[in-house]
């Protein structure tokens, strides 16, 4: 069987590394906030071109935490991608803002910039990107929109760990971001992990507080926060594999290359990156009316593929309130995408053994 995504290869290359990392945490003792999140936040921002980068628990922590960190509330009204992963959602509804659900462009999946303006009332707050599959947001409009609306930009940098829009890294493009680190992620943990990147100092210091029971000082509460903390081991892992992102992403660059190159069944629409040095593929998700029959017969052929994602929120059963929008083009995407095998481990044969495969599907 052609696995999916073979996590276990990801990290065995990293072994001695993170081993040695680990046994550094045990020896000093020290398991929360201490010198291991210092030196992951430090690289992180770095890498991120930001001021500031904070390690939190995970991906929808680092959501919720920068919409309240804003103070959005009741009333207020964040516009976000229609065919994003629940997350995103979850986060504006944790807050009780209200999610105003935008369709995606269909040739990047994310974001339409051109659909949001009509979408804007006088209750919007910000709009949340989602670099979904891996593919920065086209941001030039949206950048034009937030200045004239005065709206914040938050996004959702779970997927695109390392993309670029124009030269800036994800992360830096909005007013703050959203990381998660969940194992399988371009930059993953073993465990759950997130983080948040910002340059805006304030938003920073709240977030950090908010974070650690709303304390900036032991004992002293100035916020009813939460507890939301990277932990030592898990920063600690983070830190070692960052140094191989790049690396890791480039891998990813030519197997979507060599994917692009010699998939030939006209049935299948391959993804299209907009600037080919600047999408990291987390996943190569190819689209066919007949995805479900494609999926079943790469099974039958022991290759393992996945669907991101079979239901849109405004389709899940925890969303009843969304259920009368009409979204063809995300349900369209919900109804045909198939995401195929990729990961900076997969082998020349295992990828042309798939390429062959898929020539060879007919209905
Ligand atoms: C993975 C993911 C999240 C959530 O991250 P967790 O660490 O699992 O909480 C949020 N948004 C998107 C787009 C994701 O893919």
């Amino acid at each position: 069987m052609i696995k999916f995504l073979d996590l276990h290869k990801i990290n065995e290359q990293h072994r001695d590394s993170i081993e040695k990392r680990l046994q550094d945490v045990l020896d000093s003792g020290w398991y929360l906030q201490g010198e291991q999140n210092a030196l992951f936040a430090r690289h992180f921002a770095q890498y991120c071109q930001t001021e500031y980068a904070l390690g939190v628990a995970n991906g929808l922590d680092a959501l919720n935490l920068i919409i309240r960190g804003y103070g959005f509330g009741i009333g207020d009204e964040i516009i976000v991608p229609a065919n994003t992963y629940i997350a995103s959602i979850l986060a504006i509804s944790q807050n009780n803002c209200t999610p105003v659900l935008v369709e995606p462009d269909i040739s990047t999946y994310n974001i339409n910039p051109l659909a949001i303006e009509e979408k804007i009332t006088a209750q919007t707050k910000a709009i949340m990107v989602v670099h979904l599959y891996g593919q920065a947001t086209q941001m030039e409009h949206i950048w034009e929109l937030a200045k004239k609306y005065k709206l914040k930009i938050i996004e959702d940098s779970a997927q695109a760990h390392g993309a670029k829009y124009k030269g800036l890294r994800v992360g830096n493009l909005g007013n703050a971001s959203a990381f998660s680190f969940y194992p399988g992620k371009n930059l993953g943990a073993l465990g759950d992990a997130g983080a948040i990147t910002t340059n805006d100092v304030q938003l920073f210091e709240k977030i950090r507080a908010l974070a650690n029971y709303g304390s900036e000082c032991k004992y002293q509460h100035i916020y009813k926060g939460v507890n939301s903390r990277l932990d030592e081991m898990q920063a600690a892992i983070l830190d070692v594999k960052l140094a191989y992102l790049d690396e890791e992403n480039e891998r990813r660059r030519e197997i979507s290359r060599y994917y692009q190159d010699n998939i030939k069944n006209p049935l299948l629409i391959l993804p299209r990156a907009y600037e080919k040095e600047s999408h990291v593929w987390h996943v190569f998700v190819v689209r066919t009316e007949h995805r479900d029959a494609l999926q079943k017969y790469l099974e039958s052929k022991q290759i393992q593929t996945n669907i991101h994602y079979p239901t849109a929120p405004h389709k899940q059963a925890a969303y009843k309130e969304l259920a009368h929008l009409k979204l063809p083009i995300t349900e369209k995407i919900h109804r045909e995408v198939l995401s195929l095998p990729i990961s900076p481990v997969m082998s020349m044969e295992e990828l042309s053994y798939i390429v062959t495969c898929i020539n060879e599907f007919s209905v």
